[in-house]
């Protein structure tokens, strides 16, 4: 693969980058991008010249701010966290909206956007405080006459103010995990944290976002792009609203982000360890068809989900005119289109539970417990033959040299294998419902909290269906955890009596895909993967003797 220059770049990338387009590499960004604001509405990277990062006492200050300043925010409190910190969460409506029912009534399409789930990766906390200020202040107060934006800038409040000595910019940077060490992006389906249990019942339950947004930075990058987006590739989720996202909205809102940005744009993948490059996976960037990240169960809702992640190496101007450019056409996008992507969202509530409906007492229905990517065909993409080793900046002890030729324009590599495509590689059968013995009601309140809706038996129930036989549970170190899996299989056919008292999830609900991934025993990452359930199969004896899954799939109340 040969190196090209800049120039035979544009003319050869055919449609990757329009002629006469200025796209901005590397650490540069255009000038005065931000508006001119008054002192009190800066925020603290516009303040330092962007050398530091909002601490919770300063995100709070910005806030009160704009209240005061404008009548179109309400402030939530997500949560109080561990070490005593308020989580705010602004909703912006015009007019202004205090509850989930304005929300609705208003048939407005409402978007969430997060920053600092990792709060070392405080681009996108910055660049939501600056976008805030635009749409209640700026040029894009347009928006709220299609749009609810519910925004939290700072998701992990602790962590925020876990400070420490920083290479680069911000000098001093936060910490990336809760107060008690939980890292808030691995705990969308075990539910384990303060926070993620916060997120779920104040806002995703209440407010039915149809769109979240969760931005991030990444390391090891050696792509060429600004920043790179993802949305939920778990294959149990309905396809309909991750293909809309995967298919309209990420050509459209790259093109736009090219043109009114400057910024080149792809999809969140890694380079295989060779050049040129054979492979464009997401493997390679940690994405997965898995279900652990926000962005990934919340596809599991019928709902859009983007996450984005800016090479970490760049400087904090660079990674927060990114955030901003990506956020603000995700809205123009949402502005433009949002009547579409609820009908979208609609559409797959009610196809789930039509399904249900149709074939799950039959035993018909099936969906994906586990799956991979394979290749959607060849594609060209930019990347730096050199990895980023910072070297000593000259004269100082910090270790933040990024290599000229990373800072400039990449190269196009060509026929690259796109790795991206999520396809199903192990399957199990809908139920049309599960019961759940009483005394896991742990199970149920996670459900719950899930938002998925689980009943309580008032009387004893016959029912027919199978249970999951346990022959061995396998413990598996992956992604850091150690994670479990079950070996056995189903016995049909079973008619079971199940006392009062007993949970019952009724399958014909729009969340039936993320109660069936939660509790599937063989799921990648459901319940069972998380552990959740090792308690209890350790103590009905598994590793001495085959046990039964204590939750029942029924396809059919005999009486
Ligand atoms: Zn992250």
């Amino acid at each position: 693969m040969k190196k090209m220059s800049f120039f035979a770049l544009a003319f050869l990338a055919g449609g990757l980058l329009a002629f006469g387009q200025k796209i901005y590499w590397g650490d540069a960004v255009p000038s005065n991008w931000n508006g001119s604001w008054p002192s009190e509405l800066r925020t603290v990277p516009e303040k330092t010249d962007y050398v530091r990062t909002t601490s919770s006492y300063e995100l709070l200050e910005f806030i009160d701010r704009l209240k005061w300043k404008s009548d179109k925010i309400h402030v939530l409190n997500m949560y109080t966290s561990p070490l005593g910190r308020v989580c705010p969460v602004l909703v912006l409506a015009d007019p202004r909206v205090t509850s989930p029912d304005e929300a609705s009534k208003s048939g407005k399409t409402v978007v969430y956007l997060q920053g600092n789930i990792h709060p070392y990766e405080a681009e996108a906390k910055e660049a939501l405080l600056m976008l805030t200020r635009e749409i209640l202040l700026g040029r894009m107060t347009h928006l709220l006459e299609r749009l609810i934006v519910i925004v939290c800038p700072s998701f992990n409040m602790d962590g925020n103010d876990a400070w420490s000595l920083n290479d680069g910019t911000p000098h001093i940077l936060s910490g990336g995990k809760n107060a008690l060490g939980f890292n808030l992006n691995r705990d969308a389906v075990k539910l384990e944290t303060l926070e993620v249990n916060a997120l779920y019942r104040t806002v995703f339950n209440r407010w039915d976002p149809i769109l979240m947004y969760d931005g991030h930075a990444m390391e090891r990058v050696q792509h060429g792009y600004a920043i790179a987006y993802a949305t939920c590739s778990v294959p149990a989720a309905h396809p309909g609203p991750r293909t809309y996202v995967w298919d309209k909205l990420f050509p459209e809102l790259r093109e736009k982000t090219r043109k009114n940005f400057g910024l080149e744009t792809f999809t969140h993948c890694g380079i295989d360890d060779r050049w040129p490059p054979t492979l464009w996976s997401h493997d390679a960037a940690i994405w997965t068809n898995e279900a652990k990240f926000v962005a990934g169960a919340y596809g599991l809702r019928n709902r859009m989900s983007i996450l984005a992640e800016t090479p970490i190496h760049l400087s904090f101007r660079r990674k927060i005119y990114a955030q901003y450019a990506l956020i603000a056409g995700i809205l123009e996008y949402a502005h433009r289109h949002g009547r579409e992507m609820q009908e979208i969202c609609r559409n797959a509530d009610r196809e789930v539970v039509d399904a249900v409906l149709a074939k799950a007492e039959r035993g018909e229905l099936k969906n994906f417990t586990a799956g991979r990517y394979e290749s959607r065909g060849r594609i060209d993409i930019l990347a730096y033959r050199e990895k980023n080793e910072p070297g000593y900046i000259p004269g100082t002890s910090v270790r933040a040299r990024i290599p000229a030729s990373l800072l400039g324009p990449p190269v196009l590599v060509r026929d690259v294998e796109d790795m991206t495509k999520t396809v199903g590689t192990a399957e199990a059968t809908v139920p049309r419902g599960y019961l759940i013995p009483a005394d896991l009601d742990f199970v149920a309140d996670k459900l719950r909290t899930h938002n998925v809706k689980v009943e309580v038996l008032a009387e004893l129930v016959k029912a027919a269906g199978e249970e999951f036989v346990v022959d061995r549970l396998v413990k598996t170190r992956r992604g850091g955890f150690n994670m479990t899996s079950l070996e056995g299989g189903f016995a049909r056919s079973q008619v079971k009596e199940f006392p009062a008292g007993t949970f019952r999830v009724d399958m014909a609900q729009p969340l039936a895909n993320l109660a069936f991934y939660c509790l599937e025993p063989q799921a990648a990452d459901g319940f069972v993967g998380w552990s959740l359930l090792d308690g209890y199969l350790k103590s009905a004896g598994d590793d001495k003797r085959s046990v039964v899954y204590p939750i029942f799939k029924y396809f059919k109340i005999i009486e």
